[in-house]
């Protein structure tokens, strides 16, 4: 395998699979099967053809509506195979051609769907962070960062976020963030192991409290923002796959 027989095959993989990772976006918040039926326009219900399809392409094409009902079609489709592919190479440049590389595909795919989920009904669905968990889990038996660290990445990763739970609960009387949250940040301790699932919660935090803090200050604390957790500990794996041990030393470097 050449490489660029490498970028040419990652790259089609990641168009293909961007396609399929907006029928899971659509359909899983709404309880639909990610098989069938074919997919329709949301405005006029007609099927949509072959080369509608297409990704990016198809949507350019029809410049952004569906060409029987001029309904829009959302940007986010073309936006979510393009960064699919982006993702797909930055990880075929981070670990090279090897089986690792098709976990870590798997995972920056689950973490797009939980990103754009998240940010659009937050909620983060238990039909992804659930299997995640044990597919994470399975696969550190074969590949770094190994069982163990995958394991305590399992049990801390779940416990910080559900005793800083619990503890907002008890203190505001009301839900600060969701479960679905302490089952992402345990699914990406599976993948990741528990070095880099302190890394991916320390940046989620810190972007977390900076765009926070900013939306509070220009409402001048009008309005309380339920934040998208979920959407930064997305962001914060995925950039913890690429930098995460440079990145570990210098929040260490804090304390
Ligand atoms: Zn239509």
């Amino acid at each position: 395998m050449t490489a660029s027989m490498a970028i040419g095959v990652v790259a089609a993989l990641g168009l293909a699979i961007g396609s399929f990772l907006n029928v899971c976006i659509y359909r899983l918040p709404r309880g639909e099967s990610i098989v069938t039926p074919p997919s329709r326009c949301p405005g006029c219900g007609q099927g949509l053809r072959w080369f509608d399809n297409v990704p990016v392409l198809g949507w350019l094409l029809i410049g952004g509506r569906c060409r029987h009902c001029r309904t829009a079609v959302s940007p986010m489709y073309p936006i979510v195979e393009s960064v699919t592919t982006l993702l797909f190479l930055l990880q075929l440049w981070q670990v090279g051609w090897q089986p690792l590389l098709a976990i870590r595909l798997l995972f920056v795919s689950a973490m797009i769907v939980l990103f754009v989920i998240d940010l659009q009904h937050r909620i983060l669905p238990n039909a992804i962070t659930l299997p995640g968990i044990v597919v994470g889990l399975v696969a550190c038996l074969f590949f770094e960062p190994g069982w163990r660290s995958a394991l305590i990445g399992v049990a801390a990763g779940g416990g910080v976020l559900w005793v800083v739970g619990e503890a907002y609960f008890r203190l505001r009387g009301e839900e600060g963030m969701g479960f679905g949250d302490v089952k992402m940040l345990a699914m990406i301790g599976a993948f990741l192991g528990w070095q880099l699932m302190l890394v991916t919660l320390l940046t989620a935090s810190l972007t977390g409290s900076i765009i926070g803090g900013a939306m509070i200050a220009v409402d001048r604390g009008n309005m309380k923002y339920a934040l998208p957790l979920g959407s930064f500990l997305a962001v914060g794996a995925v950039v913890a796959t690429h930098v995460g041990y440079p990145l570990l030393e210098w929040y260490l470097g804090f304390y």
